[in-house]
């Protein structure tokens, strides 16, 4: 099975994704977890252009184009090969961050992004998407609390956050099969518990 976390920064994925891997081992299943951008030393090397600070003004294209090729890379050498072993793959983020920073708040367009997406990536989509439903002030307040801040796009303001979290919530309400809500204002338990929740009737179906 196929699992992906997605939602704006700071709304707790990260946190979360160890202990569902701990959890979901216990009960016997093997899980194997990565990230976007990133994954494989070559996506990990595309993170690093799209995240660098000092050289963020790429166009919106670019960079659309360049996250899009770190994932296809990602699907095709790691996720695949690891659901084909009858793993469960966790990834933080995957395609719906692209469909929302860039489609929606870069304003490439959701569904055009999205279709695009589809296109490259084929009919691998995610089993289960667990959707990190935050208020930015919530994720912001957080953000400010993270002790050591990585290095990211932080030219982002209150605008491009506000397109990021409708886009996120069109993509809810356009894909009720796979995308489930987490209610991610909950402490760490709480939003833990939701989402083995989740994934366990996902499991048992
Ligand atoms: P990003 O997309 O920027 O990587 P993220 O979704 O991975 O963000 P985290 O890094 O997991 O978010 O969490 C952001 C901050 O909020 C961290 O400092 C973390 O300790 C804290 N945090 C995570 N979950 C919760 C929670 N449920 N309640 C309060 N604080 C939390
Ligand atoms: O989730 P993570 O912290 O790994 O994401 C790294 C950064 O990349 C975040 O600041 C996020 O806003 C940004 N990002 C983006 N477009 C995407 C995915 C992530 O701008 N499609
Ligand atoms: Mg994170």
């Amino acid at each position: 099975m196929f699992i992906t976390l997605e939602g704006m920064d700071g709304s707790g994925k990260t946190t979360v994704i160890q202990r569902l891997k701990k959890d979901l081992e216990a009960q016997g299943y093997s899980v194997v977890l990565t990230r976007e951008p990133g994954g494989l030393e070559i996506c990990e090397k595309i993170r690093t252009i799209l995240l660098d600070k000092d050289d963020n003004k790429m166009e919106s294209w670019t960079e659309t184009l360049l996250f899009i090729a770190a994932r296809k890379e990602h699907l095709e050498k790691l996720i695949k090969p690891e659901l084909e072993k009858g793993n469960i793959v966790i990834s933080d983020r995957f395609l719906d961050s692209t469909t929302a920073y860039q489609g929606g708040a870069r304003n490439l367009g959701v569904d055009r992004i999205q279709s695009l997406q589809e296109e490259v990536l084929g009919d691998c989509l995610p089993n289960l998407t667990l959707y990190f439903k935050l208020s930015f002030e919530e994720a912001e307040k957080r953000i400010s609390k993270r002790l050591q801040d990585k290095n990211r796009l932080d030219e982002e303001t209150q605008l491009f956050k506000e397109k990021v979290k409708e886009a996120f919530e069109k993509i809810v309400i356009q894909n009720p099969e796979r995308v489930k809500v987490v209610d991610a204002s909950l402490d760490e338990n709480g939003v833990y518990e939701s989402s083995i929740k989740i994934i366990r009737e996902e499991l048992s179906k």
